[in-house]
């Protein structure tokens, strides 16, 4: 066994959360069951480093789960933020940053031209799923196994993410009609999809998926995948939705569209559109946008959609992007740690696969190739929660399942990414030994 940190005090924060908020947490990958730990209680961030209420200190992959690509606390974003507090956070009419920030979104992706303001990545998945039945009037989407898409009724059907770390198929509250409605295929296998539309052609309104996974760990189908799922949908008049939430401004400006050359119909964004703040997004070309209410008849709204707080950090957020040299950055500092961390495994020669794509990245437990989520499931689940410990008493922050992805933010340093491939080998030995 490695060192081992203290953490009394988040000890004691969780028994009393407990009491007051079911299981703990607000969400249920914090509560780190899958590693058989009990989470960690956040103080503070800064730049690459988090900070726990025990006083320790970790190197964060976590990046709030994607958002914090600038890293915790970025001058720039603070800035706006606090201007903003002064003129005052929630007026529930249009402001200017709305559209600012609208159009710096259409100058990043051709394929948009209107985008509407929610507040999560989970709305803004439900409502282009909505906009997608209204416009076609249809009523089936395909849905590909292990990508998650949040919490809304439709999408919770073998999914990824929190619902494939507790292991459950989908969950009890979502109707058998509504489930009936989505129809899951495999990931990355183009003969299920097919027959599915041989039996529904004239019903399907839309294939929704992340074009490169992070919710059961990365995987990059690759651009033959994703043209063929541009060709099929539109061959029978379907929606594709780009499910972009964590893939948008991550792992290009352009997000997998670009990266790829592939136009969706719609898109879902969330995380970093947001700069740490409660924000999603839909968007897509005008002739779709505009049937979304008011100018159309698909209803969609929100109390504080577009909430100027949110807007600010997120428009701050979106600037700092605007320079491509941050990609290439973010490229260099992933390849150093993907050549780093593959030295590690082979040197070793353990059991481990290393997917990256960008700043994205996922080391699985197997010893096979990963390309769907049957493979992920497949992978050594008890070793991983042992790699997660170990990282962790290092002072390496990750997230605490083998079904997510792994980010690297900008204020991640070279010798960061140094010392994290030298604990990584010191914690393989050890798990070897
Ligand atoms: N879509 C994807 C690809 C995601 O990764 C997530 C969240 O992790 C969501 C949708 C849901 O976003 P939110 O948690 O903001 O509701």
């Amino acid at each position: 066994m490695l060192k081992r940190l203290t953490m009394k005090k988040s000890k004691h924060a969780f028994k009393k959360a407990k009491k007051f908020i079911p299981g703990g947490v607000n969400s249920p990958a914090r509560a780190f069951s899958a590693v058989d730990m009990e989470p960690i209680f956040i103080e503070r961030g800064e730049g690459a480093y988090l900070y726990d209420i025990d006083g320790n200190k970790y190197l964060d992959y976590v990046n709030s789960w994607g958002p914090m690509i600038l890293g915790y606390n970025p001058p720039e974003v603070k800035e706006k933020l606090s201007l903003q507090l002064e003129k005052g956070t929630s007026f529930g009419a249009p402001t200017e940053i709305e559209t600012e920030i609208a159009e710096l979104i259409t100058d990043f992706y051709p394929a948009v031209d209107k985008v509407r303001m929610v507040n999560s990545g989970t709305e803004a998945t439900m409502s282009a799923i909505r906009l997608a039945r209204g416009f076609t009037n249809r009523d089936k989407i395909i849905k590909l196994e292990g990508c998650y898409h949040g919490h809304g009724d439709s999408l919770l059907v073998d999914a990824g993410s929190g619902i494939a770390t507790l292991g459950i198929k989908g969950s009890p509250g979502v109707t058998k009609n509504t489930a009936l409605e989505t129809i899951v295929v495999p990931y990355n296998d183009r003969l299920s999809i097919k027959k599915v539309f041989e039996k529904f052609s004239d019903q399907i309104a839309a294939v929704i998926l992340e074009p490169i996974t992070g919710n059961m760990g990365v995987i990059d189908p690759g651009k033959d995948y994703l043209d063929f799922l541009r060709e099929i949908t539109r061959e029978n008049g379907s929606l594709l939705i780009f499910d972009e939430v964590m893939t948008g401004f991550r792992i290009a400006r352009g997000g997998a569209q670009e990266l790829y050359d592939i136009k969706p119909d719609l898109s879902a964004f969330g995380k970093i559109i947001g700069g740490g703040m409660p924000v999603g997004a839909y968007a897509g070309k005008k002739e779709i946008m505009d049937y979304v209410a008011p100018d159309g008849p698909v209803y969609q709204a929100g109390t504080l959609s577009g909430n100027p707080m949110a807007m600010q950090a997120g428009l701050a957020t979106l600037k700092e992007l605007k320079d491509k040299k941050v990609y290439a950055e973010l490229e260099s500092k992933g390849a150093k740690l993907e050549a780093g961390i593959k030295n590690n495994i082979e040197k070793l020669q353990f059991p481990a696969v290393f997917h990256r794509v960008g700043s994205m990245f996922t080391l699985f437990f197997s010893e096979l190739e990963v390309k769907n989520y049957q493979d992920v499931k497949n992978c050594d689940l008890e070793l991983f929660a042992a790699y997660f410990k170990e990282m962790i008493n290092s002072g390496i922050y990750m997230p605490p399942s083998q079904f997510e992805a792994n980010f690297i933010s900008r204020a991640i340093s070279e010798q960061d990414i140094e010392t994290t491939i030298d604990k990584n080998y010191e914690v393989l030995k050890h798990l070897k030994s």
